[in-house]
């Protein structure tokens, strides 16, 4: 836990040996167990609990041990030393993700104690660049399919149980993934001195090519997944919340009310395509006309639509003067199908510990290594049973934390959800 994983310190493949180790104290066959270096500063490790029928197709088991900066000044604590204060674990990592590779590396040793052999392996896979290049999971699939293969995933990186109050209300399983892109517009000129003012100007062309953006609204979109979503927050709704919720859930969803959730960043990024401008640069001197002035817009394309009439948008609404460049090319990732016996299973599961919370898929606004295990044919589901309180979000962020409590009873739902999806 306490490694710190960050990019630039590079010690990822010293976790995964620490982690390896750990297996392999338990009894774990070195053959079973593998330290996957995908350069010197990025490693992963696999490892295989072997099941008794060889013909069943195994499951994929996932998490990452990377983790985003944390400066120590920033922090009331180090951020590097995992601290237990007033029923939290304060450390970089708790939430997002070592708190998952901790949950499923203790499951597998307390799995290989009590002699517990599954139907089908399971399959741990914990990756070392999630936060930023997302090439482990890719190579993985690639170069070590063999290793990794599976029927389909369990990832614990994402999938909150929503608090409301301090309370748990929604439990939430990621099955789908918004897709990113990003795209550069610019806008060049001869520029001059400054005392001779045009009006034709890159600064102001890009400023009004960008006003056309921001009022640009993608269309409404209503996957299986989010109409789901709506539909079971409804529940812990009420009023003209629940209506409204209920409202995008029906076919075919009332425009007035998606126009009213609209307004909320949240329910407006699961409701619809986005982008938006998020960076800008221009001009070279305070007393000259500007010779260029670039902007980079970042989308995020509902999973299922097609990328190009995103881009096209983009370029009709850019402008002639303006060109457009393809700077993250989206990768489309498909949802992964939320049977209603699949979503039954983890109904059962979480009802163990948290009786009464209704379950619900969820698309992830943002992107985790799921989209790439979702590309490759392997269906993936992220039920983390980690908390989350809408109102005090810390991953990524300063004094990350995670209750003790919270903790154990994530680590208790996945050794459940192992056992009962193992045994099938
Ligand atoms: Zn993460």
């Amino acid at each position: 836990m306490e490694i710190p994983t960050t990019e630039e310190m590079g010690m990822t493949p010293r976790a995964a040996r620490a982690m390896a180790d750990r297996l392999l104290a338990a009894g774990f066959p070195a053959t079973d167990v593998h330290v996957l270096t995908l350069t010197p500063r990025v490693g992963n490790l696999v490892a295989r609990l072997r099941g008794a029928d060889a013909r069943t197709r195994p499951i994929l088991l996932m998490a990452h041990i990377d983790v985003v900066p944390a400066r120590r000044d920033d922090w009331s604590l180090d951020p590097f030393t995992l601290t237990e204060r007033d029923g939290w674990f304060y450390g970089r990592g708790t939430t997002d993700n070592k708190a998952g590779a901790a949950m499923l590396v203790a499951n597998f040793i307390r799995l290989r104690r009590e002699g517990w052999q599954p139907r089908r392996d399971l399959i741990i896979a914990l990756t070392g660049d999630e936060e930023t290049t997302q090439a482990s999971i890719q190579w993985l699939l690639k170069e070590h399919r063999h290793l990794v293969d599976a029927e389909f995933a369990l990832n614990t990186d994402s999938g909150r149980i929503i608090l409301r109050g301090g309370k748990p209300s929604l439990f939430t399983v990621q099955a789908s993934e918004k897709v990113y892109a990003d795209y550069q517009l610019d806008v060049r000129d001869v520029g001059g001195h400054s005392s001779l003012a045009r009006p034709d100007n890159p600064i102001y062309t890009l400023a009004a090519a960008l006003q056309r953006i921001a009022a640009h609204q993608f269309p409404l979109n209503v996957t299986e997944v989010a109409r789901l979503f709506f539909e079971r927050s409804a529940r812990v709704e009420s009023g003209r919340m629940a209506a409204d919720l209920r409202a995008v859930a029906a076919t075919p969803p009332d425009p007035q009310a998606a126009a009213r959730l609209s307004k909320q960043p949240f329910y407006n990024a699961r409701l619809r395509t986005t982008c938006v401008a998020t960076r800008v640069e221009a001009g070279h001197a305070n007393n000259a006309l500007p010779q260029t002035a670039r902007a980079v817009i970042n989308c995020r394309i509902l999973p299922g639509e097609p990328t190009g009439p995103v881009e096209a948008a983009l370029r009709r609404l850019a402008g002639d003067r303006v060109t457009l460049t393809v700077l993250s090319a989206p990768q489309a990732s498909p949802s992964s199908p939320l049977s209603a016996a699949m979503l039954a299973r983890f109904e059962r599961l979480a009802a163990v510990q948290w009786p009464g919370v209704p379950v619900t898929p969820v698309m992830e606004a943002g992107a985790t290594d799921g989209m790439y295990t979702r590309l490759a044919g392997i269906s993936t589901y992220a039920p983390s049973a980690l908390p989350e309180d809408p109102d005090d979000v810390r991953a990524h962020g300063k004094d990350e934390r995670l209750g003790v409590e919270a903790f154990y009873d994530a680590t208790q739902f996945w050794y459940q959800t192992m056992k009962a999806f193992g045994a099938q």
